[in-house]
């Protein structure tokens, strides 16, 4: 989602006039799009200004996103080469924030005005390529014990299908042949909009129409809102690719009750056998948090138990990272560090090897493919994604983005898929 904000800021800004640069040495404005998630990623943006600043004094910084929601004014404090401080939910202003610096020298605003941001952006649009990312749904009522969504995103707010319908018009007017629906809680999503409430399940299906969109993907869902209606989209939806991300965090029934996360391992269990049976090709993957507290190593091999049982072909693991403000910050947590990066690499090693039989199946077979570019990094090489989300290297001279092609794979590793066609 950081990245498809970025995208949107960015064309807001040269609506503007600005100039993107390949740089931020080059640049007289540097955007810092914030991700609060865990703690690393909080602490990043200060070395990053240092970085930046090192040479002149003299650019405008702005802070954008999640840290500067969960901060705000105290990130003035911290690191005084800082002039704007701005929420997610309200970034269209900054162009007349950055006016504003004229009159006045530093500038916040973490509110959430939500509506009035997609009001403003559904009419800025910058080509992302074949595979586009949308934003259907943002923020979340949901209040897991860990988490800083719900205090740095907001409550769960939904676009209209017509807005969307419209952006994805747009994007494949300029190329894409894919649609990613984004959102925190995807598939919570609900137009409110019309005299029916339309669910993820009829945005798909009015999608769908649109024959220049070949593939349909959504993330992230919560399990508790795979409903029968969407489950059967994925027996019904012929572009709906057989693919889904669905967090589990914890296979421990107990860690997920601390975690507030509103079922337990079964319910996630029967939710994926139901999947299984509407959609028998789909494949699931998920995130993994380890060492939340009071994790003992029973609750552990519970989800080892589990990752074994599901056979996650791609998933994000984490070592549970303290958020100020959150419920489990305040929770007593023992377990040394050590322990906890031990676990973690133990379901990592686990998760590739599930990973990497799972990939070594498609060799000496063929598989679709959809052409999104050149490799960057070998031009011999085009790269595609299967319906699976698996990234492939095709050596080919003769591909063109965007089409879908038969793919002879000859060999593998734990990320990619090799091939020819
Ligand atoms: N709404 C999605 C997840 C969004 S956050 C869901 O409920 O599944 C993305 C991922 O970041 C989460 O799935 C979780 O695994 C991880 N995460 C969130 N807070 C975290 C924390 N405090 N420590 C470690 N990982 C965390
Ligand atoms: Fe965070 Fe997802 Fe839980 Fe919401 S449902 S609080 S976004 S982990």
């Amino acid at each position: 989602m950081n990245f498809y904000d970025s995208q949107k800021i960015t064309t807001i800004l040269e609506s503007k006039g600005y100039q993107l640069q390949d740089s931020p040495d080059k640049a007289d404005l540097v955007v810092f799009n914030t991700c609060n998630i865990r703690d690393k990623a909080a602490h990043k943006v200060y070395s990053d200004i240092g970085r930046v600043n090192k040479f002149d004094n003299k650019k405008t910084i702005a802070v954008v996103g999640c840290v500067a929601q969960a901060e705000n004014s105290e990130m003035f404090k911290k690191n005084h080469a800082i002039d704007i401080v701005l929420g997610p939910q309200s970034y269209h202003l900054l162009p007349q924030m950055i006016k504003d610096l004229e009159k006045k020298s530093k500038l916040i605003n973490t509110e959430f005005i939500v509506n009035e941001k997609f009001d403003y952006l559904s009419e800025q649009h910058r080509p992302q390529g074949i595979s586009s990312f949308i934003t259907i749904q943002e923020g979340c009522d949901k209040f897991c014990s860990f988490c800083v969504v719900p205090y740095t995103r907001g409550p769960e707010y939904s676009r209209s299908i017509e807005a969307i319908s419209k952006e994805a018009d747009l994007l494949t007017s300029k190329g894409a042949r894919e649609i990613v629906l984004l959102g925190q809680n995807v598939n919570a999503y609900q137009d409110l909009s019309l005299n029916k409430v339309k669910r993820l399940n009829h945005l798909i299906e009015n999608l769908s129409k649109n024959e220049n969109i070949k593939r349909i993907r959504y993330t992230t869902s919560h399990p508790i809102n795979m409903n029968k209606e969407l489950i059967d989209c994925h027996a019904d939806s012929s572009k709906l690719m057989p693919f889904l991300h669905l967090p589990v965090q914890s296979g421990s029934s107990t860690i997920l009750r601390k975690m507030n996360r509103k079922y337990d391992s079964n319910f996630y269990k029967e939710i994926i056998y139901k999947l299984k049976k509407a959609k028998p090709s789909i494949q699931i993957s998920s995130d993994f948090i380890v060492g939340y507290p009071g994790e003992t190593d029973k609750d552990f091999q519970d989800t080892l138990d589990l990752v074994d049982e599901m056979k996650f072909t791609q998933s994000y693991s984490f070592i549970y990272s303290s958020r100020p403000g959150t419920k489990a910050a305040s929770e007593s947590d023992v377990t040394p560090l050590h322990i906890k990066k031990e676990r973690l690499k133990i379901l990592q090693e686990k998760l590739r090897n599930i990973q990497l039989k799972f990939n070594k199946g498609f060799c000496n077979k063929n598989i679709e493919v959809l052409i999104e570019n050149k490799s960057a990094s070998n031009p011999e090489y085009f790269f595609g994604r299967t319906p699976y989300m698996q990234s492939v290297y095709i050596k080919s001279s003769n591909l063109k983005d965007g089409d879908i092609k038969n793919v002879s794979i000859s060999t593998c590793n734990h990320k990619s898929l090799y091939g020819s066609c």
